[in-house]
């Protein structure tokens, strides 16, 4: 009997490191096997370092962001954006459609002011990205984060906090929205401290988030033990467009 390898991981539950040895152990269907191992043409748009790359780009986007709020005209405002996406790595979308090999995870909150790949200038193909209110570590987003990881091999992840989150903020109120945002916003709750004003608690949650990965996730925490894999915090600034590494 053939073993599907979909029917496969679902029956291993997809638990601990499931994934990676489900990866390992089954030999992937013709069709999957650009899936599984990027080409090299995508592979080619990799830094050297991805926490470097991410700090460089968005330095790129604060630059601009800056100049924006300064310009005083629409024709000034779209020059001083034009500026961005010149070091881009743009892949062909013939490649992208064959494969992709991102070179960083973003964690980040769902603030329609937080658009990872906006902020840190960075094109299609780049960043594999997690979103959620308050950057809450969900189960599914956990899984995702862990496909991210095994799979596409993405050698960092960074959980990413911002100012004035509205998710954090709902948090430290006793206000209950939905019961399923509740749910959502409960491991903000929890990494809340009392007397913490809401950038520190932001920042808090951040780094809490991102300690709890390794602890959540065998993948991950193998992942980091074996080098492979780096995850860090940071913050977002809205005002200046900056991103500081917590
Ligand atoms: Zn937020």
């Amino acid at each position: 009997m053939t073993l599907n390898r979909r029917s496969f991981l679902f029956r291993s539950g997809l638990n601990a490191f499931g994934l990676a040895a489900a990866m390992q152990l089954i030999k992937p269907a013709k069709a999957e096997a650009a899936f599984l191992a990027p080409k090299e043409s995508a592979r080619s748009c990799r830094p050297d370092d991805s926490l470097t790359a991410l700090i460089e780009g968005n330095a790129r986007f604060a630059a601009a962001w800056q100049a924006k709020n300064k310009a005083t005209s629409l024709n000034d405002r779209a020059q001083v954006m034009s500026n961005l996406w010149l070091d881009n790595c743009f892949l062909p979308a013939s490649v992208l459609e064959e494969s992709q090999s991102p070179w960083a995870s973003i964690l980040s909150c769902a603030d329609s002011r937080v658009a990872p790949e906006w902020i840190f200038d960075a094109a299609a193909g780049d960043l594999f990205v997690v979103r959620s209110a308050g950057n809450t570590p969900f189960n599914e987003g956990i899984a995702s984060l862990e496909f991210g990881v095994a799979v596409l091999k993405t050698p960092l992840i960074l959980v990413l906090g911002h100012s004035n989150c509205g998710a954090v903020k709902a948090a430290r109120s006793s206000h209950s929205l939905t019961p399923l945002f509740d749910q959502l916003i409960m491991p903000i709750r929890a990494n809340l401290v009392p007397g913490n004003n809401l950038e520190n608690a932001v920042k808090n949650n951040a780094s809490a988030t991102a300690q709890q990965l390794s602890t959540r996730s065998d993948v991950l925490a193998n992942a980091v033990q074996m080098g492979n894999l780096q995850i860090v915090a940071g913050y977002f600034d809205i005002a200046s467009g900056k991103v500081s590494i917590i």
